[in-house]
């Protein structure tokens, strides 16, 4: 204690009258919170520790245990609130960047909340989902210029590599490192029975997952960890990295204590070393290198599999789009300024990037000004939080949609935003045996299963509510949505007119 002493951000109150000590808590706790005084037969908590992860609320079962935010305050203002002293008093104890998980939670506008959606009333009637077929099946890649026939009617053309899709959304990349086995198993198994992918993120395949290949997303990153030809040959489709959402235009870091065995045979590096992944590919400085790697790719997999390249939303990225789509990729995937990670540094996850909403709507107009939008797929993610975000982004010219916080809540996560511990206690962000046991993948891959059922039956009501009946229809079809309280710039970027109009 003294000037580098800073109150706890959380407290916990035990209910003694209903506090049986059982120590559970005590053991739930990965942060060493709770803990057990013989001499004077109490319970206590140190809360320096506390994260505010829920597990042990969720553990108690005679609900003795609240955690409540400390209402000891700095003396903020408006300009200095509490996070930021405490920030500078962090570094100015440290010296070192700050890090964090998950994405960007400072107050910019969430364009999604600020769309509203159209419904037929009179004249094009809705149409009841339960009543009448309704398609949400996509194929994500490049589409030709028109189709040719048989006599018979059979499709003659050659199509490029699809990816086939049973519904609109995937589960975006989160690597086997920063994610646990089990956490891998649930989002494999789970896109396996949706008829969907996951994504391997840049950490490799775990060999137990290979049967689940064309339910999966292999991506290659700038460390090329875990890249190798099975690896490629593996996946329904391969990702290049090329940038993301919660920290653009760096690298990543996974660390040394992360690297067990089993993570180090899947990256192919040793144990114990830290994963590093360079902000840029050493190889790729113009869109003529990232051709180069998109047809190497190509190449090595006999021309099989769909190409993707993942950037992050920046400025430009209309511009940048384009030229994707002239370098050979099947689809671009775009990653907003509030999508999740295991680990970034603070002042970039909350400063960098631009929201997915304008980038989407930016790159969509592009490549249709550009003729070009048949070339390539538009895959977005970066806080996709429900079906009606879904909904909006397809409307606003997605083809299809990335989630990774959503899924990792319908695994158990409580969003304490600690992931870069490495201790969560959920079995979710952590390479720690005791705590991967704590999540079932059968229980995570049902319940990932379930909250894409639900959100897929949501979706097809708002689009029989709109008197649509097939996904296709909805792409870019801005006129189903009006913006709500946005400027004029706002809505011509969006796309959109406001609503009254
Ligand atoms: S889990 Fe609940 S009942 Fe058990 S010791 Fe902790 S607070 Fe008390
Ligand atoms: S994955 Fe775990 S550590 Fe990360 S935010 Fe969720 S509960 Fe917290």
């Amino acid at each position: 204690m003294g000037i580098n002493y800073i109150y706890p951000q959380y407290e916990i109150v035990r209910n003694p009258n209903r506090c049986i000590k059982c120590r559970v808590c005590e053991r739930q706790c990965s942060n060493d919170v709770h803990s057990y005084d013989a001499e004077l037969d109490v319970m206590k908590a140190d809360e320096t520790g506390c994260v505010d992860c829920q597990r042990c609320v969720s553990m108690c079962l005679t609900r003795a245990l609240k955690i409540v935010k400390t209402d000891n305050q700095f003396k903020e203002n408006y300009n200095w609130k509490q996070s930021t002293i405490e920030e500078v008093y962090r570094q100015a104890d440290s010296g070192g960047v700050l890090l964090s998980s998950m994405g960007n939670p400072n107050e910019y506008p969430v364009y999604w909340d600020k769309m509203l959606i159209n419904a037929s009333q009179v004249t094009n009637p809705s149409i009841d989902p339960l009543r009448e077929p309704m398609e949400t099946k996509v194929f994500l890649g490049k589409k030709p210029g028109h189709l040719e026939m048989d006599k018979k009617g059979n499709i003659i053309s050659e199509i490029p590599p699809q990816i086939e899709l049973e519904l609109p959304i995937m589960f975006s990349a989160m690597s086997y490192g920063s994610i646990s086995e089990n956490a891998h198993k649930s989002l494999a198994r789970a896109a396996a029975e949706l008829g969907t992918c996951y994504n391997t993120g840049e950490g490799g395949l775990n060999r137990g997952l290979y049967p689940y290949g064309r339910n999966t997303i292999v991506q290659v990153a700038s460390g090329r960890f875990g890249v190798h030809e099975d690896y490629l040959m593996a996946g329904a489709a391969i990702e290049i990295k090329m940038g993301q959402g919660a920290k653009p235009g760096i690298g990543g870091h996974l660390p040394g204590k992360k690297i067990g065995e089993k993570v180090s045979k899947t990256r192919m590096i040793p144990e114990g070393a830290d994963a590093i992944s360079p902000a840029p590919h050493h190889d790729i400085y113009s869109i003529e290198d990232l051709r180069q790697l998109i047809f190497s790719l190509k190449e090595a997999t006999g021309y099989t599999k769909p190409v993707i390249v993942k950037i992050a939303a920046v400025h430009n990225v209309a511009a940048i789009a384009s030229g994707i789509a002239r370098s050979g990729a099947d689809i671009i995937a775009i990653d907003g300024f509030r999508g999740g990670t295991g680990a970034a540094p603070t002042r970039i996850r909350d400063n960098v990037g631009i929201p997915i909403e304008l980038a989407l709507a930016a790159v969509d107009q592009r490549l249709r000004d550009e003729q070009i939008r048949n070339d390539i797929s538009i895959v977005v993610g970066g806080s996709i939080r429900s079906s009606a975000d879904v909904v909006k982004a397809i409307a606003l010219g997605a083809d299809a949609c990335y989630i990774g916080t959503a899924a990792l809540l319908a695994l158990g996560c409580h969003l304490c935003r600690h992931c870069q511990s490495g201790r969560c206690n959920w079995g979710i962000a952590t390479q720690r045996e005791d705590l991967v046991k704590r999540l079932n993948p059968e229980i995570g891959a049902e319940r990932l299963t379930n909250l894409m059922r639900a959100w897929n039956h949501e979706i097809q009501e708002m689009m029989g509510g709109m008197g649509i009946n097939s996904i296709e229809s909805l792409k870019g079809n801005r006129l189903m949505l009006r913006g709500i309280g946005l400027s004029d710039k706002e809505l011509e970027i969006l796309g959109i007119k406001h609503a009254g109009e």
